[in-house]
């Protein structure tokens, strides 16, 4: 899907200007799809802490909840409020630099979900490391209404790191595993979240689908062809 997002031709930088994903509610998803697969080559698009910045206001759009003040009950924790102290986020190199181990830890995790492999515990202490800058508190709603919400120990970059954290272990603890995937073309590097009734969804997109298919139908007549050309060839 990403390829139709290409436009590279208004620009004359090596790097296509590549839009971001937003392809299941997942907050941590949306993050770890900031890395793409574009004519079979893999780009970051997270170069500057520009970049972020531009991403997370996009965020903020697709996820209203996050607006402000973070939603999320205790009971599950992807609605927990994430409480900013301060609502001035510096999008500075070493943010810049937290959030790509972040998404790498997350994108390793997600992995070894699907995949069925232990768990990396390197990931895991990535996350912690953010999890462990939050901490649950009480906060008066209106009148006699109290609401459980999370603070973050870090101003500065804990109201972008906390929420996605938060996202990463709703995501690993409270969804339905079997829905997690990525993208089944393999030349696809995208995770997504199917919450579709029958979860059976296995493309990030029908374009993926589409070009995967075609792939592997041209792959197919190779196959069909060079069988016929050995047929065809004279026995000795
Ligand atoms: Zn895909």
């Amino acid at each position: 899907m990403v390829e139709e997002q290409l436009h590279s031709e208004s620009r004359q930088t090596s790097t296509p200007r590549l839009d971001y994903v937003f392809l299941s509610g997942v907050l941590a998803l949306d993050l770890v799809n900031t890395e793409v697969i574009v004519r079979g080559k893999r780009y970051d698009l997270f170069s500057t802490p520009e970049d972020v910045a531009r991403w997370w206001q996009e965020v903020l759009t697709h996820h209203p909840a996050r607006r402000g003040r973070f939603i999320a009950p205790i009971a599950d924790l992807s609605a927990f409020k994430v409480k900013e102290e301060m609502p001035a986020i510096m999008w500075s190199l070493p943010l810049l630099e937290r959030i790509k181990g972040v998404r790498a830890a997350i994108r390793t995790l997600c992995t070894n979900l699907v995949e069925q492999q232990p768990f990396d515990r390197e990931a895991l202490t990535t996350l912690n490391a953010i999890l462990a800058t939050g901490y649950p508190a009480l906060d008066v709603a209106s009148g006699q209404e109290m609401v459980p919400v999370y603070r973050t120990r870090e101003a500065d970059q804990g109201a972008v790191l906390l929420p996605i954290a938060l996202s990463a272990l709703h995501l690993f603890t409270q969804a339905e595993k079997h829905r997690l995937h990525k993208c089944k073309n393999d030349r696809c590097i995208l995770f997504f979240y199917d919450t579709t009734k029958s979860a059976t969804r296995q493309w990030c997109s029908l374009d993926c689908m589409n070009r995967a298919r075609s792939l592997q139908h041209y792959r197919h007549i190779k196959k069909e062809q060079a069988f016929n050309s050995l047929e065809l060839q004279p026995q000795h």
